[in-house]
């Protein structure tokens, strides 16, 4: 009789095969787990499913739980964290499966099978070429123990295979509601190399009825697992988990997605500079659909509002340009000084050492509602940190102005700041120019927007456009198409590079 889960103790895991980083599909699979246990005051487990010795890593162990905790997915238990129900390493709990193997065994549900690979694929297409699904014909069934003793003693290859009863299984799914599945077209499965090396069915089966698992929450690449995993569940007399299989991932244009691109590395997001507040919201809403118009979610409103059941049947599109509009968001949410930390690493090449933590700050200040990611900083504010810049002459140009026109617009613009800001001769000019009197983006503006007026006068053009000033004057401090506004740079380059970087432009036009 298969006894019934008790779901007043709610458990969860997450089971990565560390052969591999942890990628983003993963990374969703653990948020909704995390997500479930803690609105039910349930207990989330990571258990690490590294019975494939070969592929197994120790490296990806690390950055599976470097990258989550940097996510700040927390578990209850884990490798790192002991339960009462570890080790929570597969590889740790060889002796357990082997128990529950032997059982199998026992009562005749398990067999060993010698048939050569050759031998079986040569089957398998003779059943295809028939038009019949290819699957095991059950041929080392019924081999005597004689047999069985004498190849197993003379080493000969051999896997372990599970007696696969032909009904229609059907289970409650979360999220697609009610499956059914004819295990007729299975033929035996094969769960163990041998009695030291389950694979991965067995494994799962007999970890989630000890560590009391009561649902599994998993990706949709394992719904057709379920059928065999609840077979297993029946012969060992074990309850069957609440299961949810949760959507792939599609493209933009609904496409299904193909296995490079779903398989992204979330330690590549982290590198990029997306932020763990923003992977979370937009990791969050890939299957999941809040029924409402709200987009932005922190990890503990999602703790409150998530709900399994709301979670859609049908694949999650991966729109990036989602997820660099939420990290957007997140990026002009953080404080200033610890965005600014933040951004440093990614400024490494230049020499930043000429500005103080405030300009630094100003100049990040400036960029972010541009940065679509914290990387995006190095081209955004490259401008500052070089020396000499180098760019098209053409790009100075404002609307149809000649070069004759746009030199004379940086010569008023260089005289007015002369005027007001006169030469002063000190042993250190940089520094003494940078902190020259009243050297701010908002006398800046007074000096200048008086001045391009009176150059539009001058020149006949539309008296209100100061672009035929300002244009060729934010070019020649920035060397680019798009930038901050030429006050605010002006003000952090300070006069002395201003004045240098507006000489180097008038020099080009010469
Ligand atoms: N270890 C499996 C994987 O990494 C997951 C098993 C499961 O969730 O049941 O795909």
């Amino acid at each position: 009789m298969i006894k019934k889960i008790l779901t007043k103790n709610i458990r969860v895991r997450f089971a990565p095969s560390p052969t591999g980083p942890l990628h983003i599909g993963g990374a969703r699979t653990a948020l909704f787990n995390y997500l479930f246990a803690n609105q039910n005051n349930g207990s989330f487990i990571l258990r690490i499913e590294d019975t494939d010795t070969q592929r197994s890593e120790l490296k990806w162990v690390q950055e599976i739980i470097e990258e989550l905790n940097w996510l700040g997915i927390e578990w209850n238990e884990g490798p790192d964290i002991d339960g009462k129900f570890g080790p929570y390493k597969q590889s740790q709990r060889i002796d357990i499966y082997k128990k529950y193997l032997k059982k199998l065994f026992l009562e005749n549900k398990a067999y060993y099978c010698f048939c050569l690979p050759e031998e079986l694929e040569a089957k398998r297409q003779e059943q295809m070429a028939r038009g019949v699904a290819p699957k095991y014909d059950g041929k080392c069934n019924n081999i005597s123990k004689e047999i069985i003793e004498k190849n197993l003693a003379e080493g000969k290859n051999s896997v372990i295979r599970f007696k696969v009863v032909s009904k229609k299984v059907k289970f409650k799914d979360l999220v697609r509601d009610s499956v059914e599945f004819d295990t007729s077209l299975l033929g035996d499965i094969v769960i163990a190399k041998n009695m030291n090396t389950p694979l991965f069915h067995f494994a799962v089966v007999v970890d989630d009825y000890l560590m009391k698992i009561s649902h599994v929450i998993r990706g949709e690449e394992h719904l057709s697992n379920t059928p065999r995993q609840i077979l297993l569940q029946e012969a060992l007399g074990f309850y069957h988990p609440i299961y949810a299989h949760i959507p792939l991932f599609l493209n933009s244009d609904k496409s299904k997605m193909s296995k490079r691109q779903g398989d992204v590395a979330l330690s590549d997001y982290h590198k990029q500079g997306y932020l763990p507040e923003a992977l979370i919201n937009f990791m969050v809403l890939l299957g999941w659909n809040p029924g409402t118009e709200k987009e932005i979610f922190s990890l503990s409103q999602l703790v409150k509002e998530f709900s399994i059941e709301k979670v859609q049947r049908s694949g999650a599109v991966f729109n990036m340009q989602r997820l660099d509009f939420i990290n957007n968001h997140y990026i002009k949410e953080k404080p200033i000084s610890a965005l600014t930390k933040l951004c440093l690493p990614y400024l490494k090449d230049f020499d930043t050492t000429g500005f103080s933590k405030k300009e630094l700050e100003k100049i990040i200040e400036l960029h972010k509602p541009r940065m679509k990611k914290i990387s995006d900083i190095f081209l955004l504010c490259d401008y500052f940190f070089i020396d000499n810049l180098t760019y098209n002459k053409e790009m100075l140009r404002w609307q149809k102005m000649g070069d004759n026109d746009v030199k004379e617009a940086l010569e008023a613009v260089e005289k007015a700041l002369l005027k007001k800001w006169p030469v002063r001769i000190t042993s250190s000019a940089h520094n003494a120019s940078r902190s020259d009197a009243g050297w701010n983006k908002e006398n800046l503006e007074k000096v200048l927007m008086q001045e391009a007026e009176l150059f539009n006068l001058k020149k006949n053009y539309p008296l209100k456009n100061r672009g035929f000033m300002l244009w060729p004057l934010r070019v020649a401090l920035s060397g680019k198409q798009s930038s901050a506004g030429p006050f605010e740079i002006a003000e952090i380059l300070g006069k002395e590079e201003t004045l240098q970087r507006i000489q180097d432009a008038i020099g080009m036009l010469s």
